[in-house]
């Protein structure tokens, strides 16, 4: 039996541990997105299958018994990829995915928007000095919008465009604390974010609550109702073990 961990999570680091130490057989899989990225403990493939085709060839070559989704809240090809393959194929599937921040404190007075390009044309119309923290990936999707102001970027690699003059670039990767993010967010007037959920990176929305700061907040895309949930990676550990 070996379980395929879909991963570039914490989570699925965490998962990762829990299958080594319960001696099941496992690969973990990283897109291959970020320059350095944290690896997890045991064997890892870093690079995408190739579509649905090339993961229902993956699965079948390396006679993966289940698959656990543990990419992040917002990787919605990889898991929509991970439903087509593992559904036809009929290998079980289980999603692992941190609860996110619908629930958290503050979350009721937050803009709760579809996508990015709804974030952006509110987010122009909220501040002045908007704090970017929505991945490199989607960042495009503001210049139109947000071209004249000047807004604080954070992403952990550099962008692949040249970012519009007013614009300062932070290059860093979470988790991240409370004094630092009260220290960087003093002239912020506008939080954008989407709702990646954990901890690691919710200080921002802490003190975007103290302070009375606007938040536009992108919604996650809802898990399939045919794929089976969980929320940690014990659980997810409880799922391998349990089929063995
Ligand atoms: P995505 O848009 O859902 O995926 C695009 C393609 O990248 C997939 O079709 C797949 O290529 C490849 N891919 C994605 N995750 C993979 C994985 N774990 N293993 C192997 N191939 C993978 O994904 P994304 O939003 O670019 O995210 C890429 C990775 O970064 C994910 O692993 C995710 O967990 C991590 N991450 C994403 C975010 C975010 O905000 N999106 C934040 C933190 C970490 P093929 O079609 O060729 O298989």
């Amino acid at each position: 039996m070996t379980v395929l961990v879909l991963g570039g999570t914490a989570e699925a680091r965490e998962l990762a541990v829990l299958l080594q130490d319960a001696g099941v057989r496992f690969v973990s899989s990283l897109a291959g997105r970020v320059a350095r990225p944290r690896l997890p403990v045991g064997a890892v493939q870093i690079g995408g299958f190739g579509g649905v085709s090339g993961l229902r060839s993956y699965l079948m070559e390396m006679r993966i018994s289940a698959v656990v989704d543990a990419t992040h809240p917002f990787a919605e090809g990889m898991s929509a990829n991970a439903v087509a393959a593992c559904h036809t194929d009929g290998v079980p599937l289980l999603r692992l995915e941190r609860p996110g921040w619908s629930e958290a404190p503050g979350a009721d007075r937050w803009h709760w928007v579809d996508d990015h390009d709804e974030a952006a044309g509110l987010t122009a119309t909220l501040g002045d000095r908007p704090f970017l923290t929505v991945g490199r990936q989607s960042l495009g999707r503001f210049v139109d919008a947000l071209a004249g102001k000047p807004a604080l970027v954070r992403v952990v690699d550099q962008p692949d465009f040249t970012l519009p003059e007013p614009w300062t670039l932070q290059l860093s990767r979470g988790p991240y604390e409370l004094e630092g993010e009260r220290e960087l967010m003093a002239d912020v007037d506008v939080l954008v974010t989407k709702d990646s959920g954990g901890s690691h990176t919710w200080a921002k929305m802490q003190v975007a609550n103290e302070r009375g700061i606007e938040v536009v907040i992108v919604r996650r895309s809802a898990v399939p109702a045919e794929v089976e949930l969980v929320g940690d990676p014990a659980a997810a550990a409880a799922w391998v073990t349990s089929r063995r």
